[in-house]
């Protein structure tokens, strides 16, 4: 579909990770290379990996084995790198995250003053254009609560943005949203798209997928079973599980 924006600089390398929870081994020799500008959607059944092996990324899952490196920083023990890798990767959840007690506008400005130092004054500045971006600036002064699903996830995109992030993970930040306001999320996610975001999407919108993903990744048991661009993915996919997947979903 679109020409990829992709530039030849890595921003995310997975080399081959490994994760158990307890005895149970969830992610299987995963190898994945992400470029800058690069957009991936992740499919696959429930319970294959697929919020783990991104929740990794940011380290809100510690791997056992392999490497993570984000924008050439790896990601290790070391705690300097682990807020390094967080300042540069925004992550997007299915369930909004946003703090219920804080306005819309303070949901933005929390992190920016207090992890980078920001001046109040250029923090806002910086939430309400974002607010713009996604459009519901007139929704700040409210809590999240007072919103509907659609304009909270929209929140939730910009409260990610306010951080100048260079990596957007996106976990089914769709799956819990009525199907009317399904599009309003995916419109802002498509136009950051465009701008020119590094982006790994867990998604099973498939019509995202075609007009977005410069490739899309089928997981299974832990283990990446398939990728390739959308085209080829969709109309020809090569493994028996994909197939199968894919005549469950579309
Ligand atoms: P997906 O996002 O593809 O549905 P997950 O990454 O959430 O898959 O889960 C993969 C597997 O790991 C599932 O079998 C799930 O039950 C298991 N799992 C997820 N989180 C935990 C956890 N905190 N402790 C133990 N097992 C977990
Ligand atoms: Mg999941």
């Amino acid at each position: 579909m679109s020409h990829s924006q992709a530039t030849e600089k890595l921003m995310v390398e997975l080399r081959d990770l490994n994760k158990w929870y307890g005895e149970f081994h969830v992610l299987k020799n995963i190898n994945l290379e992400v470029k800058q500008g690069e957009k991936i959607v992740i499919c696959g059944p429930s319970g294959s990996g697929k919020s783990t092996m991104i929740r990794c990324i940011n380290r809100l899952e510690e791997h056992q084995k392999g490497d993570i490196i984000v924008n050439d920083i790896p990601l290790n023990e070391d705690i300097k790198n682990i807020e390094a890798i967080r300042k540069e990767v925004g992550m997007v959840f299915q369930h909004f995250n946003l703090f219920p007690h804080l306005t819309v506008l303070e949901n933005c400005v929390l992190a920016p003053i207090w992890v980078k130092k920001m001046p109040r004054k250029e923090a806002e500045a910086r939430a309400m254009e974002l607010l713009e971006r996604v459009k519901i600036p007139d929704q700040a002064l409210k809590y999240p609560g007072q919103l509907s699903g659609g304009q909270q996830q929209r929140v939730a995109i910009a409260r990610s943005l306010c951080m100048n992030p260079d990596v957007m993970l996106f976990d089914e930040p769709t799956s819990a949203l009525d199907p009317e306001m399904i599009k309003e999320v995916l419109d802002v996610m498509i136009e950051l798209a465009n701008e020119g975001m590094t982006m790994l999407c867990v998604t099973h919108e498939m019509g995202f997928a075609k007009t977005v993903a410069d490739r899309v990744i089928f997981m299974d048991g832990g283990q990446i079973v398939e990728e390739n661009e959308p085209h080829e993915f969709f109309n020809n996919p090569q493994h028996e599980r994909t197939q199968l997947f894919l005549s469950q979903i579309l």
